[in-house]
């Protein structure tokens, strides 16, 4: 039996999500204003002590929106992909690290200005004097590092694995956060259902990233057992693997979707890597295909047969569910060609799509033969260029390919290819909304 295509991605129910959030947003705010009185107000320090509530139940409500975003719930995943969720996780970081910085100065502010002290001196009696300030300010000092360390000229310096691991004292921090929030802060303080109602709200989020980060994926992995049956050759630094495993006509997964995906073996274990199909399945027997680029991918060729893979996912929006139109036309740049590949097959047989596959060398055109009879089954056309930006570049696609600026495009591959490809298609008129991509690096 053939495996079966993940869910039909439903944009009402982003919608829907949204509203929610964003009134619970401004039902946070509003908490901040029901909890400060005229007679506060204009007491010394009461503008600036209102104004740290403020922006505290501001700032703490956007990380959990952070959070939220992380957490790879499906409905939302399904329709903005991890590449979208992560795109707004990052717009939202700047804004709640700001409001909680502002939270630290307003307040301090405020409590020297009540007690009549410098604000240096009020800050250290603040952290020396009382326990759950000293745990806040370990909260607020992690979120700041972190913070910085995520600025994105900071971030290419460090190794992955090591940005990685540091991102996850944000889960401290926000236990932090969480913690002094419910103690100290006046919204909740003599307000037993409000603090009821927002510690439901964050272990509602706990449970989410337990469930979709932690719980699922050891599910799914111990569901369909997966194990290397055989590592081949496809070209000079390239490699397929295949994975053979039990029900894996459940698994539900779209071509041109990606797992990430955890090799049980000494080394390899404790980190997860993002890989395409590059076929959909046919079970037993699941195929990724990865290219040498750094030291995981080129020591992964090694791994022995029988080695126990683990799979978090399906995830992307990249499918051809987010396709509006019958006139299709499927980019790849080098290894982009999995997610083209897995995507080709889904298309229907009347489709009569463009398929366009650039490589640098004449011997990384991997999947020839594939390419050639998926295309033909879909009266389609397939253009393979070889050579380099120079030799060929993207403003040529639109010779190659005569009705380009008419189709919808999905795009994939290394970060710079995508850009280039997608930023022509905008040049010559493809609506945003008809392009599609996947970059290979998130
Ligand atoms: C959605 C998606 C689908 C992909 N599909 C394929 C595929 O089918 N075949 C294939 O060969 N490659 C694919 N990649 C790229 C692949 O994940 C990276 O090449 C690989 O993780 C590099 O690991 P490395 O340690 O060998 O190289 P490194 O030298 O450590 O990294 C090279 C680059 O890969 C990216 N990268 C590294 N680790 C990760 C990670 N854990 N998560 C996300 N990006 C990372 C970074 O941008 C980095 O600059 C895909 C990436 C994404 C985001």
């Amino acid at each position: 039996m053939a495996a079966r295509r993940s869910k039909r991605p439903r944009p009402r129910t982003v919608d829907v999500a949204t509203a929610v959030v964003s009134t619970g947003f401004g039902l946070t705010v509003g908490l901040a204003f029901t909890a400060t009185s005229r007679h506060q107000l204009s007491a010394p320090g009461g503008v600036a002590l209102f104004l740290g509530n403020l922006t505290g139940m501001a700032g703490t409500y956007l990380l959990l929106v952070m959070v939220l975003l992380i957490s790879r719930i499906p409905f939302v995943e399904r329709v903005l992909g991890q590449d979208g969720l992560l795109r707004w996780h990052r717009k939202v970081a700047p804004w709640t690290i700001t409001l909680i910085v502002a939270h630290v100065i307003f307040l301090t502010i405020g409590y020297a200005q009540s007690a009549r002290s410098g604000v240096f001196h009020e800050f250290a009696t603040l952290v020396g004097t009382f326990p759950d300030m000293a745990v806040a300010t370990a909260g607020f000092g992690i979120t700041v590092v972190l913070g910085l360390l995520s600025i994105h000229s900071v971030r290419r310096r460090l190794r992955r694995e090591v940005w990685w691991a540091l991102h996850l004292l944000m889960y401290l921090a926000l236990s932090l956060a969480f913690a002094h929030e419910v103690v100290l802060g006046p919204s909740f303080v003599g307000h037993g259902l409000t603090r009821d109602i927002w510690s439901a709200c964050w272990a509602g989020a706990a449970g989410l990233v337990l469930t979709y980060r932690i719980g699922l994926p050891v599910f799914r992995s111990a569901r369909h057992r997966l194990v290397i049956d055989e590592v081949r050759s496809e070209a000079p630094g390239v490699f397929s693997i295949i994975l053979k495993g039990r029900n894996l006509e459940r698994l539900e997964v779209s071509g041109g979707q990606f797992f990430e995906w955890r090799f049980l073996a000494r080394k390899f274990w404790w980190q997860a890597h993002p890989f395409s199909i590059s076929t959909r399945p046919n079970p037993p027997y699941l195929r990724l295909t990865i290219k040498q680029v750094g030291d995981f991918t080129s020591a992964l060729a090694e791994l022995p047969v029988g080695t126990r893979v683990g799979l978090e996912g399906p995830y992307g929006a990249f499918t051809s569910y987010a396709a509006r139109s019958q006139r299709i036309a499927l980019i790849a740049g080098g290894i982009g060609v999995t997610a083209i590949l897995s995507l080709l097959e889904d298309l229907p047989r009347s489709s009569r799509p463009v398929v366009v596959f650039r490589v640098s060398s004449e011997d990384q055109l991997v999947f020839h033969d594939e390419i050639v009879n998926l295309v033909k089954q879909r009266g389609g056309r397939l253009h393979e260029i070889v050579g380099t930006r120079e030799e060929f570049p993207v403003e040529r696609l639109s010779a190659l390919v005569d009705d380009l600026a008419k189709r919808e495009a999905f795009v994939a591959g290394p970060e710079q290819f995508v850009q280039h490809v997608t930023a022509h298609l905008r040049n010559i008129g493809v609506p945003n909304e008809k392009i599609h991509a996947e970059v290979y690096s998130l």
